[in-house]
C-alpha cells in the first residue's frame, strides 16, 4: 500500500523547479498535512493523558469542556523570489486545519530549529531550496526539538496529502498567526554566548544574498570579530554568486580575504545550515580537514558519513575520542547524534550540527566555531597543513539501475575478502572496509543516477590507483 504514494521528500525536504514541481497548491497541502498530524498526535497524546486520568480518578472526565492545547506551527522562509508566495501558501494551509502559526518571517534556516524548540512548537516548516539555483525551492519540515524530519514522519505527510485525508477545522476553530518577535534577539544572544572569542579578529564573510544576510554578520561583530560583508544583502536572483558554496562560487571571497589581510573568510549556502571556511591566503579549506580539525576540538563522540576522510578518525584518536559513521544526508547524521548522544555531527559538506545547542545544523554557530579556534591555535593555513592528507579518488561505474542490486550483493560478499589487512567492514551505506594502514574504499549505489560509486583514500598514490583499479575491474566483471 505505502509504496503506492508517491514520494514528494528527497534527502533534505521537499526541493524541484518552482511552478513545475513546487507549486502553491502543494504548498498548500503540505501546510494542511502538517497541521493534520501534528494536531492528530496531540490529540493521540492528550487522549492517553485523559484515559490516564480517568483510570486514576474513577470519574468521567469531560473532554469537551477541557481545553485543548493549540498546535503552533514556527514557519520561516529564505530570499528567493517564489519564497513569499509560497509561504503564505503554507501558512493558509495551516490555519485551515487548525493550527496557529508562529511567523517568523526571512530568517536561516538554524533560526527556524531554534525558535521551533524554544518557542515550544510542535513542528517547524523552513522553505527554502538551500544551496540550488534561484529557479528552485522546496519546504523542509522540523521537529520541536530543531531536528528535521525522519523518513517516517515525512512518508506520514505524503500519505495525508495523496489521501487528502486533511482535518479541516470548523469557522470558530480556524488558526492564528502571530508574527514572533524577541527570538531573533534571543538567537543571536545564545549564538554569542556559546563561543569565547576575543576581539580583534578580521573576517569576510559572503552569505550569498541568502537568508542569512542581516544575522550572520551581526552575529560575528557581536561576537568581537571586524567584519567585512560581501553578497550580504537579501536578493532571491542571487546576483553576487550562485549560494552553493563551492570552490568555483567563492573565487571573490578568496581574492577580499587575500586582499584586506582577513585573517579567515566565511561562506554560506542560501539558507545558512552550511558554511565554509577560506584560510588568511585565500585558499578554501579543505572540507574533510576543517571537519577533523573541528571534531579534534570538541572531542567526546563525533558523527560523520560513510564517505568522509579518514582524517578525522586520526584527529579524533589524537585525543581518545570515537567516530562513528552514518548513511550519506543530514537527517541520518542527526538520527545517530540523538541516538548516540554524540557531541558533535558533521558532513564534508560543511553541514554541521552541535547538540549542546540545537538539533538543527547551524552554518553560523560553525562558523563561530572554527573562529574561536583559529583564534585560539590559529592561522587556519597552518592548522590544516598539519592534518596529513591522502590521495583520494572518486569515481563511479556505469551500469544498468536493473543491474546495481545484483552487483551490490556480490560486493557485499566480495569485497572484505579482496584485499589484505581489512580491519573493518561496514555495511551502513554500500560497503567500506578499512585496512590496517588507514587506506580504506567505499563501494555504493548512486541513489538516482546508473552508476556504482567507489570513493577511496589510500597512504600513496600507487596504492589508490591500485584500489580504484581492482574495484573497477570487479564491478565491470559483474556486469
Ligand atoms: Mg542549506
Amino acid at each position: 500500500m505505502a509504496s503506492e504514494i508517491p514520494k514528494l521528500f528527497g534527502t533534505s525536504g521537499i526541493r524541484g523547479k518552482v511552478v513545475e514541481e513546487v507549486t502553491l497548491e502543494l504548498a498548500v497541502d503540505v501546510g494542511m498535512a502538517v497541521s493534520t498530524h501534528i494536531r492528530g498526535e496531540n490529540f493521540i497524546q492528550n487522549d492517553l493523558k485523559n484515559t490516564e486520568n480517568l483510570n486514576n480518578t474513577k470519574k468521567g472526565l469531560n473532554t469537551k469542556k477541557g481545553k485543548k492545547p493549540k498546535c503552533k506551527v514556527v514557519v520561516g522562509y529564505d530570499t528567493r523570489t517564489s519564497s513569499e508566495m509560497l509561504e503564505n501558501a503554507v501558512v493558509s494551509g495551516i490555519l485551515q486545519c487548525g493550527c496557529d502559526v508562529l511567523r517568523l518571517g526571512m530568517a536561516p534556516t538554524p533560526l527556524v530549529g531554534y525558535a521551533t524548540m524554544k518557542l515550544g512548537a510542535n513542528a517547524g516548516i523552513m522553505i527554502t531550496a538551500s544551496h540550488n539555483p534561484p529557479e528552485y525551492n522546496g519546504i523542509k519540515l522540523w521537529n520541536p526539538d530543531g531536528m528535521a524530519y525522519r523518513q517516517e514522519q515525512e512518508r506520514k505527510i505524503e500519505t495525508i496529502i495523496h489521501r487528502k485525508t486533511f482535518s479541516k477545522a470548523s469557522w470558530k476553530e480556524i488558526g492564528k498567526i502571530k508574527d514572533v518577535k524577541g527570538i531573533r534577539s534571543r538567537y543571536i544572544a545564545d549564538l554569542v554566548g556559546s563561543v569565547d572569542i576575543k576581539p580583534g579578529l578580521k573576517v569576510v564573510l559572503d552569505c550569498a544574498n541568502g537568508a542569512a544576510s542581516h544575522i550572520s554578520p551581526l552575529v560575528l561583530r557581536k561576537a568581537g570579530c571586524s567584519v567585512v560583508t560581501i553578497n550580504s544583502q537579501p536578493d532571491g536572483f542571487f546576483p553576487g554568486r550562485m549560494p552553493e558554496p563551492s570552490p568555483q562560487n567563492l573565487h571573490e571571497l578568496m581574492k577580499v580575504v587575500k586582499a584586506t589581510g582577513a585573517d579567515i573568510g566565511i561562506a554560506h549556502d542560501g539558507d545558512a545550515d552550511r558554511m565554509v571556511a577560506i584560510d588568511e591566503n585565500g585558499r578554501i579549506a579543505d572540507f574533510d580537514k576543517l571537519l577533523a580539525l573541528i571534531s579534534r576540538e570538541i572531542g567526546g563522540k563525533v558523527v560523520t558519513t560513510v564517505d568522509a576522510s579518514v582524517c578525522t578518525d586520526r584527529c579524533m584518536k589524537e585525543v581518545g575520542g570515537e567516530v562513528i559513521r552514518t548513511k550519506v544526508g543530514d537527517v541520518h547524521v542527526a538520527e545517530a547524534v540523538a541516538r548516540e548522544n554524540a557531541s558533535f555531527g558533521g558532513e564534508p559538506s560543511g553541514t554541521w550540527l552541535h547538540p549542546d545547542f540545537c538539533m538543527c545544523p547551524d552554518g553560523i554557530l560553525s562558523a563561530l566555531r572554527v573562529i574561536e579556534l583559529v583564534q585560539k591555535n590559529g592561522p587556519l593555513s597552518k592548522l590544516l597543513d598539519m592534518i596529513p592528507s591522502y590521495p583520494t579518488i572518486r569515481d563511479k561505474i556505469n551500469c544498468k539501475k536493473s543491474q546495481k542490486k545484483m552487483i551490490m550483493a556480490r560486493v557485499e560478499a566480495e569485497l572484505p575478502d579482496m584485499f589484505e589487512g581489512v580491519v573493518d567492514v561496514n555495511r551502513i551505506d554500500g560497503v567500506r572496509i578499512s585496512m590496517k594502514d588507514d587506506s580504506w574504499v567505499l563501494i555504493r549505489p548512486s541513489g538516482t543516477e546508473s552508476y556504482i560509486r567507489i570513493t577511496l583514500e589510500a597512504v600513496n598514490e600507487a596504492k589508490a590507483v591500485k584500489i580504484r583499479n581492482k574495484c573497477a575491474d570487479f564491478i565491470e566483471g559483474c556486469l
